[in-house]
């Protein structure tokens, strides 16, 4: 035994003075927090895995963050993680149930989940700072009692290698809800119809080496997802008080899912969620994904977004995740004009917080963030339904005093192209990089 040992040590020792990366790399965490409103920090669930460590965000991101609602900090002296915290569930559906107008629906959250994934070289003690309170985790304490945390059964999935490239890729996840053990290849199928949606697009075709597309099968015990039948009034999560769900086909159906996949989330028929600590919990067996993307097994049109994407299965549903994959990942803002009260401003001409790559209340052509794409005969603002890109009025859930850069986008309707401004964003932040996590394989032991 002793020489066993022995030789292993030699054998790492070598392997390290080579510099082959072929000695196991020290052991790092994935950790599932759920926050609440009041800055209340529990861990639900922790995996072991290989993890390298990211590049520090810089001191003024990290102090923003801290004093932020809708971010949250995680530190330690070594090392440091950001995590977005939306403070809204969305609901952006097609009026019609396939493309055209959003018609928009905001349930505040009052817990959210989030996943930290640490480096051993951060050391044990992590302290998470949210609202302005701050707790302090043990990560040794947390990973001897990881057995007992909620979502310990949620780990079930295989281990997954990340791809050789996975560090300076974008790496989407994809995980489906409601699928049994013999609908795996129906998993694959809507994977495929899913990832096709996205690549119709513009510059999601262009630009489609720069994306690791993954999918994780987790087997459910029955097919679909819960429809709460309609009932006037209702206020639990048994029934439905929304009319629309008196014309679901499926109304009256509870099944037994891994995400609990349900519609009717917050009594909005087509507001289709999961379980979003079980579905990170579940992603560990993947943890180098940067966007998670969920497909929930139903016919019935539906989705939400968040802090990661969720879509029925249903063909339309797809352009729910193509709208809501232009905020998680390339923080765009909506074009529609619908209100949205309590939305925080944002403005270009100075004074508070500037506003998103796609919109701007700046009338000057000369200030215009996208000028350089405006030709001069081109009036400002533009016309309503003129061809091309100008200063369009409305948008950014204002019907007046905030402009867009072109008439339609993905980010003002379902099912269409996006504009050219919203297209460049979306290459600009993959060129921006530092999104891509390093190693993220789980541990043998996992
Ligand atoms: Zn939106």
């Amino acid at each position: 035994m002793k020489l066993r040992i022995g030789f292993l040590g030699f054998l790492m020792v070598l392997c390290t003075l080579a510099g082959t990366g072929w000695a196991q790399q020290p052991q790092g965490h994935y950790l599932v927090l759920k926050v609440d409103r009041l800055g209340n920090v529990q861990p639900v669930f922790h995996r072991a895995v290989d993890v390298e460590a990211r590049p520090m965000p810089e001191k003024s991101l990290r102090e923003k963050a801290a004093r932020s609602s809708s971010q949250l900090l995680a530190e330690t002296a070594a090392w440091a993680e950001i995590a977005e915290i939306p403070p809204h569930l969305r609901g952006e559906f097609a009026a019609d149930g396939q493309g055209g107008q959003i018609i928009p629906h905001r349930v505040p959250l009052n817990e959210h989940y989030f996943a930290l994934r640490i480096p051993a070289s951060a050391g044990n003690r992590v302290s998470v700072s949210y609202l302005g309170r701050k707790t302090t985790l043990d990560l040794g304490e947390i990973s001897a009692k990881s057995s007992s945390l909620p979502f310990a059964g949620s780990s079930g999935a295989r281990s997954k290698r990340a791809a050789a490239n996975s560090a300076n890729r974008l790496d989407i996840l994809v995980i489906g809800d409601g699928y049994t053990a013999a609908e795996q290849a129906q998993f694959q199928t809507h994977f495929t119809n899913l990832r096709n949606t996205f690549l119709a697009h513009t510059p999601y075709a262009e630009y489609a080496s720069f994306v690791n597309w993954e999918s994780l099968f987790v087997a459910s015990n029955q097919s679909g997802a819960d429809h709460p039948p309609y009932q006037a009034g209702c206020t639990t999560t048994s029934c439905c008080a929304d009319t629309a769900a008196q014309d679901d086909p499926r109304a009256g159906l509870i099944v037994d899912t891994a995400f609990d996949g349900t519609f009717c989330t917050a009594q909005i028929h087509r507001l289709v969620t999961v379980s979003y600590g079980k579905v990170l919990a579940a992603a560990s067996a993947a943890p180098h994904w940067d966007q998670i993307i969920v497909i929930v097994n139903d016919p019935v049109y539906g989705g939400a977004g968040g802090s990661f994407s969720v879509a029925t299965a249903n063909e339309w549903s797809s352009h729910i995740a193509v709208h809501e994959f232009g905020h998680t990942f390339t923080r765009l803002a909506d074009e529609y004009t619908t209100p949205y009260p309590g939305f925080p401003n944002c403005s270009d001409t100075g004074g508070g917080y500037p506003c998103e790559v796609n919109v701007t209340n700046q009338t000057d052509r000369s200030l215009i963030k996208w000028n350089y794409w405006i030709g001069a005969s081109t009036p400002i603002p533009t016309s309503p339904g003129t061809t091309g890109i100008g200063l369009f009025e409305g948008a950014r859930y204002q019907e007046t005093g905030m402009y867009r850069p072109e008439h339609t986008c993905a980010m003002r309707n379902l099912a269409v192209p996006f504009c050219n401004v919203c297209s460049q964003a979306y290459v600009m932040m993959l060129y921006a990089g530092g999104s891509g996590f390093a190693g993220g394989r789980t541990t043998a032991s996992s």
